[in-house]
């Protein structure tokens, strides 16, 4: 039994939903379909959430262009006898979410869970649009069985439960294709209704997957697959056609947008496959990831690279005591659900950095000058600064330290072009080997360092 996730692209046009039919249709088997959002939804429903708190009437047009925009596809797509239903439902969902634009607009307020509750109606009403254009389908709700608990403020998946609840809403083997959406999910205490972050669709998916030990896990978007790096600035990347699931993880923490990091780590755990597909070309291999890929000789996997990101750096007379500066640092990030590209320790002892999304930055300095009181009152540590505008470039493939030298030659690669490596990570991880550089040089970095490792 297959699981397949449409993104936003894959069910936003007429066209793309045409191709979507066809492939589910011709399955020749019933599956799980998770869906995103009409593509570009969920980010008009928070323009509109924003436009009717601040007292702008202009919400009340957008919010009859997006029910139009839906209305137009059950017209096209959903069969004559469904048609009615369908549009009853559809509009009830749109009378609900724009009664909260009219009560936002009264209060001139956006409350955090109101946003949690409008942006849900996207992946509610395409849910069920999807499940009436293919053939032999059921929608399910997906606020039945995800939910979420609060950690650091933020809502995560609940793991052990919602497994549960997916193994009791979904009996196999399947009789029906099963339609739901992605990304949305209720508290599993206050029953409020929350999501998996922006991109979280695909996360669904894979909680579903590794629930019902699926054979493998679509992703439906809109690329061939996942690229030797970022084709948007490098013209002559390509198509990776397999990969590790490992390196699939790296490549998306350091910036490549194929697939939302957390999805991976289910499948991976009940060794699912995942197959990146693109519904707008369908024929097209995409890219297979699975606990094992081809070894390559002598060249990586990808390159990948994530702009805005900061360092935060600690100063002072270290070297005696680098590796327990070391182990407490990386501590109180975690501790602290700040996630971190790198850390780098120059061997002269004076400063140990940190490089890491530039919106943590501020935050990560204040919590490394309480972890490190005690150092600064006594010297050993003088400064806790930051700096950002930076850059980190990931070059990601299994056992990379095979490459004998890869760090040094690429270092080298940069500076000749005049390019300041700021650090690269000191070699713990066994997949990736991360540079930082100015921001503003990311792309040229970027390039040379591709080039460096396909040419
Ligand atoms: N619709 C949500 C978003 O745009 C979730 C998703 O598409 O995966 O972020
Ligand atoms: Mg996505």
């Amino acid at each position: 039994m297959k699981v397949l996730k449409f993104g936003g692209t894959s069910v936003g046009t007429v066209a793309s939903l045409r191709n979507l039919k066809a492939i589910v249709d011709s399955l020749g088997e019933p599956a799980v379909v998770v869906v995103s959002a009409l593509g570009g939804l969920t980010d008009k429903l928070i323009a509109t959430a924003k436009d009717a708190s601040s007292g702008n009437e202009s919400y009340k047009e957008s919010m009859t262009a997006m029910a139009q925009r839906h209305f137009d596809i059950i017209n096209e797509m959903v069969p004559d006898a469904a048609k009615e239903g369908v549009n009853a439902q559809v509009s009830e969902l749109l009378e609900q979410l724009s009664a909260i634009y009219t009560g936002l607009f009264l209060i001139r307020d956006l409350p955090e869970k109101s946003l949690s509750q409008i942006v849900s109606f996207g992946e509610r009403m395409s849910s069920i649009i999807v499940a009436n254009i293919l053939n032999n389908a059921t929608h399910l709700d997906s606020l039945t069985f995800m939910k979420t608990e609060k950690w650091f403020n933020r809502d995560i998946a609940s793991r052990e439960l919602t497994d549960q609840l997916i193994k009791q809403a979904i009996k196999l083997p399947l009789v029906k294709t099963i339609v739901t959406g992605g990304f949305i999910s209720k508290d599993k205490d206050s029953d409020e209704i929350t999501n998996l972050g922006r991109g979280g669709s695909d996360y669904t998916a894979a909680l579903i997957a590794a629930s019902l030990d699926a054979d493998l896990l679509e992703i439906w978007t809109d690329v061939d697959g996942f690229m030797t790096s970022d084709p948007r600035i490098i013209k002559s990347a390509s198509v990776i056609d397999r990969m590790t699931f490992i390196e699939s993880m790296e490549l998306c923490s350091y910036g490549a947008k194929v697939i939302y990091p957390p999805t991976i780590y289910p499948v991976f755990h009940k060794n699912i496959p995942i197959k990146i597909l693109n519904t707008h070309n369908p024929s097209a291999p995409g890219t297979l990831i699975t606990d094992h890929a081809q070894s390559l000789p002598s060249c990586v996997r990808g390159v990948s690279s994530v702009k805005n990101t900061a360092m935060v750096m600690v100063s002072g007379s270290l070297a005696s005591n680098i590796a327990q500066i070391n182990s407490r640092s990386y501590n109180a990030m975690a501790r602290n659900g700040i996630s971190i590209f790198l850390v780098a320790q120059p061997e002269n002892g004076v400063a140990f950095s940190i490089a890491l999304p530039q919106s943590d930055a501020m935050r990560a300095a204040e919590i490394l000058e309480d972890e490190f009181k005690p150092e600064l009152n006594s010297g050993e540590v003088t400064r806790i600064e930051v700096e950002d505008n930076l850059a980190v470039l990931a070059v990601v493939r299994e056992s990379i330290k095979e490459i004998k030298g890869l760090g040094a030659r690429l270092v080298n690669t940069l500076q000749r072009d005049s390019i300041s490596v700021r650090a690269i990570s000191d070699g713990a991880s066994e997949t990736t080997i991360a540079l930082v550089v100015p921001g503003q040089d990311a792309d040229h970095a970027l390039a040379l360092v591709h080039d460096a490792c396909y040419l």
